[in-house]
């Protein structure tokens, strides 16, 4: 794309800035090197971390795409900065999990590291004030933070999705364990939006089932950027 400039800020969140472009249909991603868990309780820059969140987003909203996944990514614009098209988000996180940790451990007393066959899907409500609380597709509907068919299609593609990235990991010798993923609406169509991270997603190696994503922030296990690079590396990314 040709002739992209940045506009006005439009958002803050906890981890990405959005910002206006001098076209109305797309919006620039940046993404910083803040980190957060705990809904926002616990908060650190991290040297680099935009960087490589930023290349490992746009490498796999790419191959999701060549797998026929349609997303917002647009295009990388610099080291932090993607281009992306201006969606009206679902305030929903869907999550997939194909091994159990994090909070389904705590919910449901399950010992982390439990193969959950088939997969498992969550709904959560975006709302940090909240604690991001899980709800069910009747509670989307009802409150209208998307339609039926919005609803049928997160889900369908939230497992395409998994489908496509069990594989690309696994031929790296790492287990996707969960994600979590956001959707808007493009001009009638729903895309993947948002991004895919190791600050949205876990990953382990496969031999010795090391944690590479964003639970060494939050279990404060240290060489957080590094892990991120590490996994970056091995699916040639970076
Ligand atoms: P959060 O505070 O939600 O963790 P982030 O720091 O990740 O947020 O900020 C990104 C924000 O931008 C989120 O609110 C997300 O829903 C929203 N968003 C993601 N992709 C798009 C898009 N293509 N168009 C509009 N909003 C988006
Ligand atoms: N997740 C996320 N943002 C959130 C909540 C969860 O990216 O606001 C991701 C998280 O990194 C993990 C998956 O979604 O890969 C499932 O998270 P979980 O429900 O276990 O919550 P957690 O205990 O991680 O907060």
């Amino acid at each position: 794309m040709e002739n992209i400039e940045k506009g006005n800020l439009l958002t803050t969140g906890k981890a990405k800035s959005l910002y206006e472009s001098n076209n109305p249909d797309f919006l620039v991603m940046h993404y910083r090197d803040d980190t957060s868990a705990f809904d926002g309780k616990k908060i650190e820059s991290l040297d680099g971390k935009g960087t490589i969140n930023n290349k490992f987003n746009g490498f796999i909203m790419e191959y999701l795409e060549s797998e026929g996944i349609a997303t917002h990514f647009v295009e990388l614009i610099n080291e932090t900065d993607s281009l992306v098209k201006r969606l009206d988000m679902a305030p929903v996180e869907c999550v997939v999990r194909n091994v159990a940790a994090g909070s389904i451990c705590k919910r449901l007393g399950l010992e982390e590291g439990i193969d959950l066959n088939p997969p498992t899907f969550e709904f959560f409500y975006k709302d940090d004030d909240l604690g991001d609380p899980m709800i069910n597709e009747y509670h989307i509907k009802s409150f209208g933070w998307a339609t039926e068919e919005q609803v049928e299609q997160m889900q369908v593609k939230t497992f395409e999705v998994n489908t496509a990235l069990k594989k690309l990991f696994s031929n790296s010798g790492m287990i996707l364990v969960d994600y979590k993923l956001e959707f808007g609406d493009y001009k009638g169509e729903l895309l993947l939006g948002d991004e895919f991270t190791p600050d949205g997603c876990r990953v382990w190696d496969v031999e010795t089932r090391e944690k590479l994503d964003k639970d060494r922030f939050r279990q404060g296990l240290g060489d957080v950027v590094e892990s991120y690079q590490i996994m970056a590396k091995r699916l040639g990314v970076i």
